[in-house]
């Protein structure tokens, strides 16, 4: 069986585009795979933040996560394993300079006021890479904007391999979803959906309301023309592409079969149905998630046992990375 690993931030409530891009595939790929699913609370210090949101926020993402199907054995959040730091920091000492410099997530998170960003946040791609290889995960589910970066962790494998005489770690596959890999703004179709826009307005939570939903998408921007028939019509017309591309991948139908349906028409009926299918979809998630928030201590040990089955995967393979380099035991 084949073992996957991913992982989310929790640098707010997860939304739309982690949902499809991520944490539905998630929940498919455990009826046949060895999965691993990880808070990502180290990958949160990268950028500004505040201790007491940041529980606040693992809780919430754990709360989300299993909400949306994610078995509790298998999530832990990565601070209590210490396998992440460990190998990462000897993949801090086998990545290059020149290959961190090359990472687009760096350049758009830390803008033009880069000497002013944490280190963390330019090294942030070699812990990703500990973060898979302490598992020997071979398949890691992820949005489009995460495929430079799992092709780092493989540069960054097969260098430690050929440095050391070795062929330990393994190839790793990333396993991007067909359809919206990459879900955008609600507010501006040319930037990603993320949790850290300033803007609630841009994207959808896994906790929102029926009310929060409709609205958003009622204020979602738009263009004025019509919705085309066919896909072709879509090009230059970035926002109407991504809330046709939600419609598809949430009701499971091609962008063809979604224009057959509602080309040549405005957006009034297409948003309201759009909104529909997410509150239908969405609304028992997040009834979900405000029920397990209200019992912390049972999130708490969810998380405690899932630490524990992860530090037994990950600690025979870090320990032998760990000789491999030349460290005493
Ligand atoms: P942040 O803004 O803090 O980086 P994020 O929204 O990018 O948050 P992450 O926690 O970095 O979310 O990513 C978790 C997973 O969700 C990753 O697999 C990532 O590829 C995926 N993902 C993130 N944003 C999108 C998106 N807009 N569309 C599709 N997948 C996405
Ligand atoms: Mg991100």
């Amino acid at each position: 069986m084949k073992r996957v690993f991913s992982g989310i931030q929790p640098t707010g409530i997860p939304h739309l585009g982690n949902y499809l891009g991520a944490i539905r595939n998630w929940a498919t790929l455990q009826a046949d795979h060895d999965c691993v699913f990880c808070l990502v609370d180290m990958h949160s210090l990268t950028m500004p933040w505040e201790p007491e949101t940041l529980r606040r926020q693992t809780l919430g993402s754990a709360a989300c996560l299993l909400a949306a199907g994610i078995e509790p054995t298998r999530l832990y959040n990565q601070s209590a394993v210490s396998a992440h730091a460990r190998l990462g920091w000897i993949f801090n000492c086998v990545s290059r300079l020149g290959w961190l410099n090359r990472m687009t997530q760096f350049k758009d998170k830390a803008g033009k006021n880069r000497e002013n960003h944490s280190a963390g946040l330019y090294v942030y791609p070699n812990l990703m890479a500990a973060d898979i290889l302490a598992f020997h995960a071979t398949r890691v589910p992820v949005g489009d904007d995460q495929r430079q970066h799992i092709e780092l962790a493989n540069d960054i494998a097969q260098k430690f391999n050929h440095d050391m005489g070795t062929d330990f770690f393994p190839t790793i596959e990333a396993f991007i979803p067909p359809a919206a890999a990459r879900v955008m703004s609600l507010r501006d179709g040319t930037k990603k959906m993320s949790k850290s826009d300033p803007s609630e307005q841009s994207r959808i939570t896994l906790t929102d309301t029926a009310d929060d939903i409709a609205l958003k998408i009622r204020r979602a921007k738009t263009d004025s023309e019509p919705l085309p028939s066919e896909e072709a019509g879509l090009e230059g017309r970035a926002e109407a592409r991504n809330l046709v591309a939600i419609y598809a991948a949430m009701a499971n139908e091609s962008v063809e079969a979604v224009l057959q349906r509602f080309g040549g028409e405005g957006f009034g009926p297409f948003k309201t149905a759009l909104a529909d299918l997410l509150v239908e979809s969405l609304a028992p998630v997040a009834e979900e998630t405000r029920r397990l928030l209200e019992n912390e201590d049972h999130l708490l040990a969810v998380l405690r046992q899932g630490a524990e089955r992860a530090r037994s995967i990950s600690e025979p393979i870090v320990q032998e990375a760990e000789r491999l380099v030349g460290f005493l035991r």
